[in-house]
């Protein structure tokens, strides 16, 4: 008895992700978890300054499939970038992914989604700290590098150095980061000693009733049971510390002298490291 072949039984060339689209396949990119995808090699060349290397691919009536790194997902919506069409909604979609396509982008540098993705990877910047310290940093984006290092100081450093490895990251990253969190860390404990400043009359003369001493050895107290303080949490600390020492107008003109030297420590820039 002779099979009948269902459709499903019936190996259907892969098609171009793009709706509607009409352009005629002559390459197949296969992502890293198999997905195939049609492609067009013109729309690649015309987008793409990285991709495909000119003669890296030959063009037979029968399409060639390209195996990337990339998985399908993101595959899919950079071909979106890649055809004369309306952009793909980037709002709606998870973070990992946009993360894989932000890097994709780069990597084989598809102009026309680069400034898009880097702008929503900004909007991520706050919960996403250190994904996007390494995009930014790994693609020059400084000023999106320097918003994200102070929100990253609290992550372990064995977390750090895994990440900057999983993304191969130089090691200049590493190192900047490092010195960012010593140079931090340094103004911390400056703030911390509240070295100069003292509680005094308004004639300059010594006064102690206590309340000074008392507010400087809670805050610094407190700062201990961070895992890691920030120079932001100091701040927060003497500012929720210094009522205690409003009956005293020496304590309290002292509090306030911690306070704004604590305001003025420099949070360091990690492009400047
Ligand atoms: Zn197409
Ligand atoms: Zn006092």
């Amino acid at each position: 008895m002779e099979a009948i072949l269902s459709d499903n039984d019936i190996m259907k060339p892969p098609t171009c992700p793009v709706k509607d689209c009409s352009l005629p396949i002559d390459i197949v990119l296969r992502s890293s978890d198999g997905i195939e995808l049609g492609a067009h090699m013109r729309n690649l060349e015309h987008y793409s300054e990285a991709f495909p290397q000119s003669g890296s691919v030959e063009v037979n009536s029968e399409a060639e499939a390209v195996t990337l790194d990339e998985t399908g997902d993101v595959l899919e919506l950079m071909l979106q970038f890649m055809h004369l069409t309306r952009q793909p909604e980037l709002a709606k979609i998870s973070f990992d992914l946009l993360s894989g396509l932000a890097e994709a982008v780069e990597k084989y540098m598809i102009y026309s989604a680069m400034s898009m993705c880097k702008l929503y990877m900004g909007y991520a910047l706050k919960e996403h700290p250190l994904d996007v310290l390494m995009y930014s940093s790994k693609h020059n984006y400084d000023m999106m590098a320097n918003e994200c290092a102070p929100l990253t100081l609290k992550y372990k450093s064995e977390t750090v150095v895994r990440k900057a490895n999983e993304k191969c990251l130089h090691d200049s990253f590493l190192l900047k980061w490092f010195r960012c969190r010593d140079i931090h860390n340094q103004a911390v404990r400056t703030i911390l000693k509240a070295d100069g400043i003292y509680s005094k009359k308004s004639n300059g003369s010594h006064h102690s009733c206590g309340l000074w001493d008392s507010l400087k050895k809670e805050v610094q107290l407190e700062s201990f049971k961070f895992e890691f303080a920030t120079i932001q949490d100091i701040r927060d600390l003497i500012d929720t510390k210094s009522s205690s020492v409003l009956s005293c107008v020496p304590c309290t003109r002292a509090a306030h002298e911690w306070r704004s030297q604590a305001k003025q420590a420099v949070i360091p820039v990690f492009s400047d490291m």
